[in-house]
């Protein structure tokens, strides 16, 4: 297996005024455990790191100099991507020579630009191409889809979303007219393929993106059942921010001699600073809460509820006090949470009450702050929580309340 790897550091700016914090946070190293969790409490603070220069990353390739399809370039300027981030730089140049790559990327680091633009590349060579990418959740589908959408934008590319939660005949009728790009969630493309509606022996490149999400949702036999489908002769991409047994085995059923490219950079975001916010009496929660969002820095605030019934409780409360709020969750119907994110991204609520599997792959500009009104399960959740912060070499700020 040929290596390249890396460390980078996003940048972030220093804030300017520690004063509004001084309320509500007590000792920063705080100790112990968080009620209804087992992490220490000194795990949810850390300072942002400060961009060191000599680690500032340049790449060595620019859009422009690619052997891609002038129409794309322009796409990608269109999109408004001037220079390659880290994965791109790297995994570019190697999936266009046709081979297989292991990417270990973080959240936010521009993955889904770096296989869209060299599959969108092959497609266009030849228009047989099909590609199948897989994701955990219906909001990452949703994603690749629209950023797949402004790259192939006048390159008569076509797509089909198979994802569960929206209508079947549509998804159906759509796979109908022989798409290059197919994608979906592990379970509606399973149910898709026993209905005969999807054969994915003509699917000679795959994308499996946030495997280690996949696995953590249990999806593990749906996509060995999906790998087994697939031609033996095939380029194969897989992205996934840790490397678990279990991912190793796909990674070994999946891939062949595999280029590895990793920009993980350590074990929290680097950009996002991370405080707790101690509630002395948790009667008085919510007026913590409600302390937090009326400050001007609020701007744009994801809230993490444990439960369905919680994070609809809550969003609830937060409208009754005049805060522009709304809900995602699994009890949802997926038009309501298409409407509601696309009110949050485009700014017209301020915050978003939200429950880790609704959450999860959510890429949303220029979050302000995420809170964890709930203590998070695991470590694992609670890095994925922050990283919906700090995105896109954007500094973000992580509070999370203990009790
Ligand atoms: P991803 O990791 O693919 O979810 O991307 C994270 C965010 O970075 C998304 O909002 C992208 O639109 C943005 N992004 C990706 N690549 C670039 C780039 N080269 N320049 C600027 N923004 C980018």
């Amino acid at each position: 297996m040929q290596e390249k790897a890396f460390k980078f550091n996003y940048s972030f700016k220093n804030r300017k005024n520690n004063s509004s914090r001084k309320k509500f946070f007590g000792n920063k190293k705080g100790k112990g455990i968080s009620s209804n969790s087992d992490i220490e409490i000194s795990r949810y603070v850390r300072k942002a790191m400060e961009k060191t220069p000599e680690k500032e990353y340049i790449p060595k390739n620019n859009f422009f100099e690619l052997n891609i399809n002038t129409q794309l370039k322009q796409n990608i300027l269109n999109r408004g991507y001037i220079k390659p981030t880290p994965i791109q730089d790297q995994a570019i140049p190697v999936i266009l020579e046709g081979k297989d790559l292991l990417g270990i990327a973080n959240t936010g680091t521009g993955k889904t630009a770096s296989f869209l633009i060299p599959l969108i590349e092959k497609v266009l060579k030849d228009k047989n191409e099909k590609v199948l990418i897989i994701t955990p959740t219906r909001e990452l589908a949703l994603q690749i889809v629209d950023e797949l959408k402004a790259f192939s934008k006048s390159l008569n590319i076509y797509s089909a979303i198979c994802i569960g939660g929206s209508g079947l005949g549509n998804q159906i009728y759509t796979l109908k007219g022989n798409p290059n790009f197919v994608i979906g969630t592990p379970g509606r493309l399973k149910d898709l393929i026993n209905r005969r509606c999807l054969a994915l022996s003509k699917f000679s490149n795959v994308v499996l993106d946030e495997v280690d999400r996949m696995l953590d949702m249990g999806f593990v036999r749906e996509i060995k059942h999906l790998i087994s489908l697939l031609p033996a002769k095939r380029q194969s991409l897989f992205f996934s921010a840790t490397v678990s047994k279990e991912a190793e085995n796909l990674i070994g059923r999946l891939l062949t001699d595999p280029v590895k490219i990793s920009v993980k950079s350590g074990d929290t975001p680097n950009n996002v600073e991370q405080d707790v916010v101690r509630i002395k009496d948790k009667s008085k929660k919510i007026e913590n809460l409600h302390d937090l969002l009326i400050k001007e820095e609020f701007k744009k605030v994801l809230i993490f509820g444990r439960t369905k019934r919680g994070v609809e409780h809550l969003s609830n409360t937060l409208r009754e006090r005049g805060f522009k709020a709304g809900s995602i969750h699994g009890n949802k119907s997926q038009s309501n949470r298409e409407k509601v994110l696309k009110l949050f991204k485009t700014n017209q609520l301020q915050t978003l009450v939200a429950t880790d599997v609704a959450a999860r792959g959510l890429d949303i500009a220029d979050i302000t702050h995420v809170i964890n009104y709930d203590p998070p399960a695991t470590y694992d959740d609670y890095i994925h929580r922050i990283g919906r912060t700090g995105r896109a070499n954007k500094t973000g700020k992580a509070l999370t309340f203990v009790g």
